[in-house]
């Protein structure tokens, strides 16, 4: 299996280099060349898979020319292994025919651990086999950075430079990034919002002198890897919900779109889902655009939800170059026009192919309080801020009520504590292996949002650190 880039104009890679790489050189993200198929019958034998079996079946193809079965294996039963709960991403009742698919059950309490456990494993392996080093560059609204730096601190190949919006993340997430005292570990409070840290991250992979230079590397959800471990969890969930005999619809609360692309790739290899109901906050770009047709991306907004406080949503590049039929030409002009005026329209066409499968609600933080709020009336559950989104978009959109819904629940609701008590007047405990979390010490640099002073930033540290 090789990969290809949307944008047509980067060389074909094998996953290793793929996994390493991130951003492709011209600017696209990395797509496998063709989808490994499941038919029904395969489907109903996976079935009785244990999480990690299930893992190493769906995962295989993509790697399989560099990572053996065995690897493979070994790396996915570490990762899982450290969950805190055997089921890995347990499948729970809400409502009618709706279900919670729990995806906090990591390390860092937000689904961004089912990949990011995973990559920390696979680039350590890929790097001690050919002897090498990396920096890794990410930006981070709030979970995907510890998400990272919990999946590589204290690896020796690795060194990891995390920046956040200053001031615009919670405290907890703050507090799981900066308490991670590792020597490896850098976190950067930069000023502006999260659109501007992803802004500098992308001027940093544009610049290939210091790109060559220390390696760089990317874990935000534009690195294929990423997106290839959370297809697992939509195999897994369906086949528990009923598949293959019958279809299944899902709710993603959603940002970046990387978590929803996940479940699109789960349904080219063919696993039944007939509706993705794709939940924003007061961010609704992506609301906007199924509305219009028209993407226009405006200035971000603070919520509740930070982990989705987002404008641009680099995935839906993935998502758009799969209903184009894979035509890059027609995906660089859309991606060039947004470039220079901040936004593009698509074809009456692409719009009916988007509505096949996709629709989308959003919810401001007085909506989003107010279904924690009665859902927790309701069943007892309590839902964190995003994972309710979730469930307002399923119960807003859902197209066929015979249908099994399931909602992506994406963090637990302690790490959004004073959103969720206000709504439920519930204060949600922190697991056990957290409780200390407000008492540790903390560590980070801040500097003012410029890619240049960042840029020397990152190179001074790695001198230091002996590193270049
Ligand atoms: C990252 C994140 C999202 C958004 O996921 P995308 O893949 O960027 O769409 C939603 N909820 C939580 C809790 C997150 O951490």
């Amino acid at each position: 299996m090789k990969y290809i880039s949307t944008r047509g104009n980067a060389p074909k890679l094998a996953f290793d280099d793929v996994l390493l790489t991130g951003l492709a050189r011209d600017g696209g993200l990395y797509l496998p060349e063709t989808w490994p198929q499941f038919s029904a019958a395969d489907l109903a034998k996976m079935k009785d898979l244990s999480y990690v079996d299930l893992a190493v079946k769906v995962m295989l193809p993509f790697v399989e020319e560099v990572v053996s079965r065995d690897e493979l294996t070994k790396i996915v039963t570490d990762t899982y292994g450290a969950f805190d709960t055997d089921d890995v991403a347990p499948l729970v009742k809400l409502g009618d025919n709706e279900y919670v698919l729990e995806l906090f059950h990591g390390p860092t309490l937000a689904f961004k651990d089912y990949a990011l456990q995973f990559l920390g494993r696979m680039f350590d392996h890929v790097l001690t086999k050919r002897g090498s080093k990396l920096t890794i560059v990410g930006a981070t609204s709030g979970d995907t950075g510890s998400a990272a730096i919990e999946a590589c601190r204290d690896r020796d190949n690795i060194e990891i430079f995390i920046l956040h919006p200053k001031g615009k993340v919670s405290e907890v997430q703050r507090r799981q990034m900066s308490t991670v005292l590792s020597d490896n570990v850098h976190n950067i409070a930069l000023g502006g919002n999260f659109d501007d840290c992803q802004n500098t991250v992308k001027a940093l992979f544009a610049d290939e002198t210091f790109r060559d230079e220390v390696n760089l590397s990317a874990v935000n959800s534009i690195n294929w890897a990423r997106i290839m471990a959370q297809v697992v969890y939509y195999f897994w969930s369906a086949l528990r919900a009923g598949a293959p005999d019958t279809s299944v619809a899902y709710a993603v609360p959603t940002g970046n779109f990387g978590n929803v692309f996940a479940g699109y790739v789960a349904k080219q290899m063919g696993l039944p889902i007939s509706q993705f109901v794709i939940g924003s906050n007061a961010n609704d770009i992506l609301i906007r655009f199924i509305e219009t047709g028209r993407m226009e991306s405006k200035d971000v907004y603070e919520t509740t939800s930070p982990s989705m406080d987002i404008q641009i949503s680099s995935n839906f590049e993935r998502f758009m170059f799969e209903l184009l039929d894979r035509d890059s030409s027609a995906l660089n002009d859309a991606m060039q026009e947004f470039k220079e005026t901040g936004h593009f329209a698509v074809t009456d066409l692409f719009m009916e192919r988007l509505k096949e499968v996709m629709d989308g609600e959003r919810f401001d933080d007085a909506g989003t309080a107010k279904l924690i709020g009665d859902v927790y009336k309701e069943t007892g559950y309590l839902l964190d801020t995003h994972s309710a989104i979730g469930v307002g978009a399923a119960r807003a959109r859902r197209w066929d009520k015979a249908v099994p819904m399931v909602i992506l629940a994406t963090a637990h609701p302690a790490k959004f504590p004073d959103a969720v008590k206000a709504a439920s007047g519930v204060h949600p405990e922190l697991p056990a292996h957290l409780s200390d979390l407000y008492e540790r010490e903390e560590k980070y640099s801040e500097l003012p949002g410029s890619f240049e002073i960042t840029k020397a930033y990152i190179e001074k540290t790695l001198k230091e650190r002996g590193k270049l």
